[in-house]
């Protein structure tokens, strides 16, 4: 457009000038106009080729496009091939079912999968090269090159449109001074006609005058006359004619100026053809450049043409292999397939066989099973025949084994005494009466050695527990026992010995750490659960007080209720307590309550507990009920854990009343113990159980197959020996009452009331080898007068 409206100015001013310039000026401006248009000519065929050359790129980049998408459809039709031969793979899969078939298919997967992920590959580098044409590659030196080119056009075509404007300014000014260049010609022109006219006029008058001198001079005098007017006309003339010659002079020099200005205006003409020629030279180096850039362009353009081309080509041809390997791995699969029908058709006629045999089988099977079960009901008989033979056998071992072991408790004693020997605790106090009395043997643990007013004392029981031996210890002692209760047989363990030598710490122990009485029951819960699958077992527990020879129920709502000790009505000869309180227990928690109970029962009763439970015998009598539930057997075993009132004599003139009533009643209870004790070692046909309450109580648990443990507690220390040595003696004579049958009736007699244990034993000479244990029969022979009582005949 541009182009167009200065190209119309042009020549506008072009016309003007070939019909008005002057013959001068006129061929230079219209040179330089000439060549101004043919310069914009150019241009406009410059930017005429740029446009062209801007719709080839676009068409190109159309190109480029279009291969793109015929590429991105060649892939898809791949994609659809692939699926479709997979779908082939799968379908051919499921035809066979066959394992070759499927590891052929798992081959066939992963070649699958590995041909996506180049499809994928190829898809990614065709992405790329078409981002290439749409913005030119980043980085690389041909965009670079290019966009250098294009700022250096961009910055040429404004130079350019500069020029023009220049150019526009210069052809308006030439037009200008082209005008003002008409303007005086014309001036110039009509002075000229004006001047000649005037010289003409003069001339004319001058002839004219010269014709009238003439015409004058002819004349005389007259004329003399008319001469001298002439003359004087003449002068006048001739100062017109200077006049006219002045004037001409002025038009002359107007027109030297004129000239003047002419030749400054074909100077100024000059340097704006010389800066025509320079912009052209400009124009053109602009254009050069332009062209290189466009070759530059070109060359890219065509460099990047032939990178897609070839990426193009290397995808297609890797996606023609990959078509081709999935083509070989489908002629594999098709061939397996054709190897794997026949033997299709064989399995197929393996398993028709198979039915036929099959449909054959439940026939056979009834037969069968007709045949096995006849034979297990045979069997079945047998084993009965022979469960009832086993049982039988059964009935008779336990039997033996009862016999056996009654057998072997006899051996071993019925009766059993123990001692332990207690800490020495702060209550014993300091100073010398609080030091140790007691040792022990480090090889034989039934021996107790005292050191009694400077004398050593030695003792042997059936076993000696140290102070360090912990409640377990003793309780794993007494364990037999008490699971012998289970099978039916009487137990009666004794805690005996002087107040604060452990008796109860022995037989009750603390919360922490229980004694006896919880752990042997735990112990029959333990065992019954064991024997639960063949037994029915109950388990009752009683508590009782002895104090003064007056039995009183723990557990009772009357405790302070006196209790009868009578013979049961139905003449089996055994003894009961008419209102004694039977607890049944299940568990732990069902004991604890119960010698909770018990406590209370004895706390509400007495104020001061300690001194009254070191004057009262205190009995938990534990009894098992059990049924064999195979065999219907039942057996009843007691067990009787008794913690003994203190053994410690009371001296004759510091005991009144009610202190010396109860002393005793205590010692006529121990004595009566010691008497039956003995009595039942000795296999006396008298055994004086009625000479106490407790002995009384206790006689059906004392007697015949019973067991009977006596714990002798012992206090360490100093102060103690005379109460220590005491027990000790009670200790080894119950265990050593046991004598030959010729002895027998001569030495035993019962033991009264505390005088009676008074003796001294002949084991008191220091010399260990006189020890009480080392000849029983001659060391109860050589007991002088200390038996006071001699045996009673049987009633
Ligand atoms: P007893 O019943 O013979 O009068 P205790 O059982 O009451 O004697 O014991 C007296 C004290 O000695 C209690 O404080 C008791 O805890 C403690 N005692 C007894 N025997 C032991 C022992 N083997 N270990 C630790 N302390 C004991
Ligand atoms: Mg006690």
């Amino acid at each position: 457009m541009n182009v167009e409206n200065t190209g119309g100015r042009l020549f506008g001013s072009r016309r003007c000038l070939s019909l008005s310039g002057p013959p001068g000026a006129a061929p230079v401006v219209h040179r330089m106009v000439e060549a101004m248009s043919q310069l914009q000519e150019e241009k406009a065929q410059l930017q005429e080729e740029l446009v062209v050359l801007r719709e080839r790129l676009v068409l190109r980049d159309s190109d480029q496009q279009v291969t793109s998408t015929q590429l991105q459809n060649q892939v898809e039709h791949l994609k659809e091939k692939l699926i479709s031969q997979a779908q082939e793979v799968s379908r051919l899969r499921s035809e066979l079912g066959g394992t070759d078939l499927e590891k052929h298919r798992d081959l066939l997967m992963v070649e699958n999968e590995r041909l996506r992920q180049e499809m994928r590959r190829c898809e990614a580098e065709l992405q790329e090269l078409r981002a290439k044409p749409a913005g030119p590659c980043l980085g690389c030196e041909h965009s670079q090159e290019s966009a250098q080119l294009r700022d250096k056009l961009s910055q040429l075509q404004l130079e350019m449109a500069e020029s023009k404007g220049m150019l526009s300014e210069l052809n308006l000014e030439v037009q200008q001074k082209t005008d003002r260049l008409a303007e005086v010609e014309l001036r110039l022109k009509d002075c000229l006609a004006e001047k000649a006219q005037e010289e003409e006029r003069l001339s004319r008058r001058l002839r004219d005058s010269h014709e009238t001198i003439a015409s004058l001079r002819a004349q005389s005098p007259p004329v003399k006359y008319v001469i001298k007017t002439v003359e004087v006309e003449s002068s006048k003339t001739k100062q017109a004619l200077s006049e006219s010659q002045a004037r001409n002079q002025h038009l002359q020099e107007q027109v030297a100026m004129q000239r003047q200005v002419l030749k400054e205006m074909e100077q100024q003409l000059q340097s704006s053809h010389q800066l025509t020629a320079r912009l052209r030279a400009q124009i053109a180096m602009y254009e050069s450049e332009l062209e290189r850039a466009h070759g530059q362009m070109l060359e890219e353009m065509q460099s990047l043409e032939e990178d897609k081309n070839r990426a193009i080509e290397e995808a297609f041809a890797r996606a023609q292999v990959e078509m081709k390997a999935v083509h070989e791995n489908l002629a594999g699969v098709r061939t397996n397939l054709l190897t794997l029908q026949p033997a299709l058709r064989t399995l197929t006629n393996d398993y028709n066989g198979l039915k036929r045999q099959v449909r054959g089988f439940p026939l056979l099977l009834q037969e069968a099973l007709r045949s096995v079960k006849a034979e297990i009901g045979q069997a079945i008989e047998e084993v009965n025949s022979n469960n009832q033979e086993l049982l039988r056998k059964y009935r008779r071992e336990l039997q033996l084994r009862k016999k056996c072991h009654n057998e072997l408790v006899r051996l071993k004693g019925n009766i059993r005494v123990i001692a332990r020997v207690r800490p020495v605790t702060k209550e014993d106090g300091e100073g010398p009466e609080a030091t140790n009395a007691v040792t022990f043997d480090a090889d034989d643990d039934s021996i107790i050695h005292l050191l009694h007013k400077g004398k050593p004392v030695s003792f042997e029981l059936d076993k000696v527990f140290s102070p360090q031996a912990s409640q377990q210890d003793v309780f794993q002692e007494v364990q037999a026992l008490i699971t012998s209760c289970i099978d039916g047989f009487n137990v009666c363990i004794f805690a005996y010995g002087q107040t604060g030598a452990g008796k109860t710490y022995t037989m009750e122990g603390t919360p922490e750490n229980p004694g006896i009485n919880q752990r042997a029951l735990q112990l029959l819960f333990s065992e019954v659960q064991e024997k639960a699958s063949d037994w029915e077992y109950t388990i009752t527990v009683s508590a009782a007080e002895i104090y003064n020879e007056v039995l009183r129920d723990l557990l009772g709502k009357e405790p302070q209720e006196k209790l009868e000790i009578r013979l049961c009505p139905d003449g089996s000869g055994q003894l009961y307590v008419p209102g004694l309180t039977e607890f049944q227990v299940q568990s732990v928690d069902d004991i604890n309550k119960v010698f909770e109970f018990g406590h209370t029962n004895r706390t509400t009763e007495f104020t001061n507990l300690n001194e009254h439970s070191s004057r009262s015998h205190a009995l938990l009598i534990v009894t098992v009920r059990g049924m064999d539930c195979s065999t219907g057997l039942r057996t009843t075993g007691k067990l009787n854990l008794v913690d003994l009132a203190g053994s410690e004599r009371v001296g004759k003139s510091g005991a009144e009343g009610s202190r010396l009533r109860e002393a005793q009643h205590i010692n006529k209870s121990l004595s009566a113990l010691g008497d039956v004790i003995a009595a039942l070692r000795s296999r006396q046909g008298h055994v004086p159980f009625r000479n106490s309450k407790l002995t009384y109580l206790l006689q059906d648990s004392l007697s015949g197959d019973s067991k009977t443990l006596m714990v002798v507690q012992v206090s360490p220390v100093e102060k103690n020996t005379s109460e220590t040595l005491y027990s000790l003696k009670f200790a080894e004579r119950v265990r050593s009452v046991e004598l030959g049958p010729g002895l027998r009736r001569a030495e035993l007699g019962s033991w009264s009331s505390q005088e009676h244990l008074e003796w001294e034993p002949a084991c008191q000479t220091p010399q260990p080898s006189a020890r009480a244990h080392s000849a029983p029969s001659s060391g109860t022979s050589s007991r002088p007068g200390s038996i006071r009582r001699k045996l009673q005949p049987s009633a």
